[in-house]
Parts: structure tokens; C-alpha cells; sequence
């Protein structure tokens, strides 16, 4: 398969780049940051900008930063700072010794901030929070000046120095930005530029008694790294003035590029990290990486490849438009990848016994199958065959019509890689239900292709005293609704969620199968793409998960 790491057409971003190439404005350089919050796990989301922040620097020679954004304690930890750096590093990224923290710049912050008081842009602000929004104004009107905008220098000094050694208490006093009142931008009327939090940080430890807002640390921790082109989301779009007037006010010498572009939404699931902390504290999934999460962990779990996921964004491209991708082209991306890169096995899900009448009772052999029709350097394996095998249940009707093209009786079919069979007899229990097939086997078909003798279906089986029972978990959207977040009057998201997305099953599976590593891949004849389980898969009690069905439903 072709995948790609970055957009094939050059979209809109790679025209600022260009436009910025030839008028000198970085000096021919492009460097931009990945720049996640440790406050919860990657999801497919983070997984479009990662391949945009990174795929666009390679693409131009340039660097890409890993940088965590650890302003808010509260909601942070080590934990989640170690699966985002294992989950980029999966995808196939590499920030090589560019690994940053917002916290390792807090004192530079600290210092800008009183740069900004002694130039008369900052002042310790003590309204209470609600003073605070009521005098902000809205967006039709505008806001009115603090009291205490006019403190002098010397005061907003001392405040802001005793607000960072402790001496107030949280929700106090603020720092903030000193530009417009009545600017039609509400994020310039004097935005926060810190708070008093008395809460430890997980890197920084018990030293501060007050945090940077996003919107003051973030053009900075652009601006120290040297980033040309700060990529985000839509909703930054009216930050940007702000973004500008701190890096200007400051005179620092690196101004980056705000550009916003629109964030992934996927049908039939929530994207939120809010809401995906929600359903992992809540236990309505089982823990950040359950398989039926858009979480990267959740997706590798269930048996997503790096490629599909890259391949996806690759094909959703980046725009300013909002929109709502199909949840199939996802499926899409990787069947694509698995139909190339995995390895064939035979399973069976819901078995009924089939007896090969004429077959010698204690005889076994071994047949030969291609591992991967598609890629001859797979090999091939050897299955064993023997009197009793198991095939689906869906295989048989006693009464077929004309169309059905697997087994029932007097018929023909061929058993993959071994033999045509035809179904002689049929037993069943007291209530009616079938129980046992008798089938003869011609012994002239072995291998199962025999030139000019044609058949008109094709069943999958395994021997019955060979086949090892493992688990399979069989899963379905996590959401019953295409927009999950749009519940009805009083409700929440979480009414949406489907009872039935996980089924945990037997599977009847070739023994070669219990020795299959945990994530490794592959297609069962007919069923669909399966993953040995990352946690759970043990040679002794193999477990499986579902990828995705084999039907491709979806139109280019
Ligand atoms: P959420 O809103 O889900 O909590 P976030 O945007 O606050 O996510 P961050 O950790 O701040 O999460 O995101 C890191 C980067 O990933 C940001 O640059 C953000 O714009 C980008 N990002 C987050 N969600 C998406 C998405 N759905 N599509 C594209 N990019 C996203
Ligand atoms: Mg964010």
C-alpha cells in the first residue's frame, strides 16, 4: 500500500509556507510543534495535527517540536505524558531531542510577565470572578475597566510577587493584560494572564503558587523554541490578536505564524477529552485504550496500523471548513493496509460439526496454504486436516436456494486449501436443529483448485481436535447516533452509547494461531481483520479483537 505522511495536494497551509519562503520571512525555515496537554490520551484528532505538524516540517526540510503544554496542574500528570510520547512514537514520528515542557519555562514566563508590568501592559487585578464577568461585557457590548487597572507599577510588582510566594489565596487577584476594554475582541479586553492555584505541578513540583493561562504561555513557549508556523484549531482563530500583541509588546525576537486550520470530528463517536476522561472514570469503557475509543492507544488496541491512521489523514487533508468524517473511511484506511500487509488464517466463530464419512478415522494431514496471496514473502504454513472439522453455521441450509453458494445438501462445495466436498447427510436433535454434517470428500481435489472442475463456493473450517478455542471480542460503534454529542433535550452524550458494542465470544482458531504475538494481524477467511490483543493474548488462552468486518462498504 501507499501511505503517505503528509497531504499529497499542496493545501493551504503549504501556500503560507511558500508565501513566506519568498518573502524571506523566516529565512527559508520551517519549524513546528506538536503541543498536547498532559490531561488525558492522544486521540485520532491529535493524530491529524501530529501528522500535519510533522509531515508539513518534513516535507520542508524543516523540525518538529514535541512540546507538552503542562500550564494546569489540576488536570495533569506523568501518565499521561508518557502515553503521548509512546503514542507519537508509535505512529512513526520522531521529535528526536526536541522533547519540551511549558513548565521548564515558568520562571521566564514569571519574568516576561513583570516585563509586561513595568511596561505598563500588566496589573494585578483583585475582582472576584463574577465582578470579573460582569464587567467583561458580550459580544455586542462593551466592557468596562477594572478599579484596579490603575495601580501603579510598584504595587503590581509587590502584588504579583506575593501572589507567586503564597501570600493570597486563590481566586484573590489575577494578573492581567492591560489592552482594550471595549475592543469588539473580547479575548483583548485585558485577558488573564496568570492565577493563584495552590496545587503542585507534576513536573515543576510544589513551587509555584501561580500558573500561566494557556493564552499568555503559549506564544511564548512558540517564540523560545524558535517555532515559524504555530498550527492549531479554528477556535484559536480570535486568540490570534492576542497572540500577536503579547510577542510584539515583548519585542521578542522570534514571531511565529498563528494558523488555524479545522479539527477532525468522526461520526459515531465523541472526540472531547473531557468526555473521554468521562467514559474511562465512569467505567462505561474499559480504561483509555478500550478498543471502541478514538483514542490512538484504543485504535492500536483494537489493531489500527500506524499506516491506516496516517493514510486517513492524509485522505481527510486540512481545511478551514467544519466537518464530519464518516467513521468508514477510517475502516476503510485500514482494510486497505491489512488486505496488503497481514497474514490469511482460517477461524471459525459459530461451529457446526462436519464428519468426512469416507475419510480414514485416525488419519491426519497437513495442508499447504499461502499466508498472503499478495505478497509472496509471507510464506506459507501447513494446516491440519482430519475426519471432523467445524465449520460456520451460516454455511448450511438444509433447504438452500439457487444463490446460496455454500453448503446443503447433494451439493458441491470446495473446503479452502483442501477439499471439494458434498453434503450427504444431516442429523439433528430432538427440537429440530441441525447438529452434524456428513460430507464426502473427493480425494482427486486435494489442495482444493482442480482445473476445469468448478464449484460454486468456497467454506472455511478447522479440524476439530486441532483447533484451538480462544477469545474473540467482537465490537460495534461505541455510539448509537452519528452525532452522539447532540442528545436529546436533557440528556448527555452518554445516552447515546450503544449496550452492545462489545461481545466477547469463542472462535475456533488454526493452532498455528496460538503462537501469534500479541498485535499481530490477521484476515480470517470471511470474517474479517482480527488483532491478537496487545494485553490479554497468551499462548495458553489466545484472545483476539475485531479490527473491522471484511465487507468494504464504502465509495471513493
Ligand atoms: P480537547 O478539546 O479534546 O480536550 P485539546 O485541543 O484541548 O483537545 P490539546 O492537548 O491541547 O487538546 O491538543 C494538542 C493539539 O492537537 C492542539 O494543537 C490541538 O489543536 C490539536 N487537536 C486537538 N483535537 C483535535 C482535532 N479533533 N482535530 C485536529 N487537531 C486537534
Ligand atoms: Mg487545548
Amino acid at each position: 500500500m501507499e501511505t503517505v505522511d503528509t497531504p499529497k495536494e499542496r493545501n493551504f497551509i503549504q501556500h503560507i509556507m511558500d508565501e513566506h519562503k519568498e518573502s524571506g520571512r523566516f529565512n527559508n525555515k520551517v519549524h513546528t510543534r506538536f503541543p498536547p496537554e498532559p490531561n488525558g490520551f492522544l486521540h485520532i484528532g491529535h493524530a491529524k495535527s501530529i501528522c500535519l505538524n510533522f509531515g508539513m516540517a518534513a516535507e520542508n526540510h524543516g523540525l518538529c517540536n514535541l512540546r507538552f503544554d503542562d500550564t494546569n496542574p489540576g488536570k495533569e500528570s506523568q501518565e499521561y505524558v508518557d502515553s503521548i510520547k509512546d503514542d507519537v512514537a508509535w505512529l512513526g514520528f520522531d521529535w528526536e531531542d526536541r522533547l519540551y515542557f511549558a513548565s521548564d519555562y515558568f520562571e521566564t514566563f514569571y519574568q516576561m510577565a513583570v516585563k509586561l508590568i513595568h511596561l505598563g501592559k500588566a496589573y494585578v487585578c483583585s475582582l472576584s470572578a463574577d465582578e470579573t464577568r460582569e464587567l467583561r461585557g458580550t459580544l455586542t457590548e462593551s466592557g468596562q475597566n477594572s478599579p484596579y487597572r490603575d495601580r501603579s507599577v510598584q504595587e503590581n510588582l509587590q502584588l504579583f510577587a506575593d501572589m507567586r510566594a503564597g501570600k493570597h489565596e486563590e481566586g484573590t487577584h489575577i494578573l492581567r493584560a492591560k489592552i482594550d476594554m471595549s475592543s469588539g475582541n473580547i479575548n483583548l479586553r485585558d485577558p488573564a494572564l496568570y492565577r493563584i492555584r495552590k496545587i503542585a505541578h507534576h513536573r515543576a513540583g510544589d513551587s509555584w503558587n501561580i500558573y500561566p493561562m494557556y493564552d499568555f504561555a503559549h506564544p511564548l513557549e512558540d517564540s523560545i523554541e524558535g517555532i515559524t508556523h504555530s498550527i492549531c484549531t479554528l477556535e484559536f482563530e480570535d486568540h490570534r490578536p492576542f497572540y500577536d500583541w503579547l510577542i510584539e509588546t515583548l519585542e521578542l525576537e522570534s514571531h511565529p505564524q498563528q494558523i488555524e486550520f479545522a479539527r477532525l470530528n468522526l461520526s459515531y463517536t465523541v472526540m472531547s477529552k473531557r468526555k473521554l476522561l468521562e467514559l474511562v472514570d465512569e467505567k462505561l469503557v474499559d480504561g483509555w485504550d478500550d478498543p471502541r475509543l478514538p483514542t490512538i492507544s484504543g485504535l492500536r488496541r483494537r489493531g489500527y496500523t500506524p499506516a491506516a491512521i496516517k493514510d486517513f489523514c492524509a485522505r481527510i487533508g486540512v481545511a478551514k471548513d467544519y466537518s464530519v468524517v464518516d467513521i468508514k473511511l477510517l475502516e476503510h484506511c485500514v482494510r486497505e493496509d491489512l488486505n496488503q500487509n497481514s497474514l490469511r488464517a482460517m477461524a471459525v466463530l459459530d461451529p457446526l460439526k462436519v464428519v468426512v464419512d469416507n475419510y480414514p478415522e485416525d488419519q491426519v494431514e497437513f495442508l499447504e496454504a499461502t499466508n498472503n496471496p499478495l505478497d509472496e514473502s509471507a510464506g506459507k504454513r501447513e494446516i491440519p486436516f482430519a475426519k471432523v472439522l467445524y465449520i460456520e453455521k451460516s454455511d448450511f441450509l438444509e433447504d438452500a436456494p439457487k444463490k446460496f453458494f455454500r453448503l446443503s445438501l447433494g451439493r458441491e462445495v470446495r473446503f479452502a486449501h483442501a477439499y471439494y466436498m458434498t453434503c450427504t447427510r444431516v442429523k439433528k436433535d430432538s427440537a429440530g436443529n441441525v447438529i452434524e454434517l456428513g460430507v464426502e470428500y473427493d480425494p482427486a481435489t486435494r489442495g482444493g483448485w482442480i482445473p476445469g472442475r468448478k464449484v460454486k463456493g468456497t467454506v472455511h473450517w478447522v479440524s476439530a481436535e486441532h483447533a484451538v478455542k480462544s477469545e474473540v471480542r467482537l465490537y460495534e460503534p461505541l455510539f448509537i447516533s452519528e452525532n452522539p454529542d447532540k442528545a436529546k433535550d436533557g440528556q448527555t452524550f452518554k445516552e447515546n452509547i450503544n449496550l452492545n458494542s462489545k461481545n466477547v465470544t469463542d472462535v475456533w482458531v488454526e493452532p498455528a494461531l496460538a503462537q501469534a504475538t500479541p498485535e499481530e494481524k490477521f484476515q480470517f477467511m470471511r470474517t474479517g481483520y482480527f488483532c491478537a490483543d496487545r494485553k490479554d493474548h497468551k499462548t495458553n488462552k489466545p484472545v483476539f479483537n475485531r479490527i473491522v468486518a471484511l465487507k468494504d462498504s464504502f465509495k471513493l
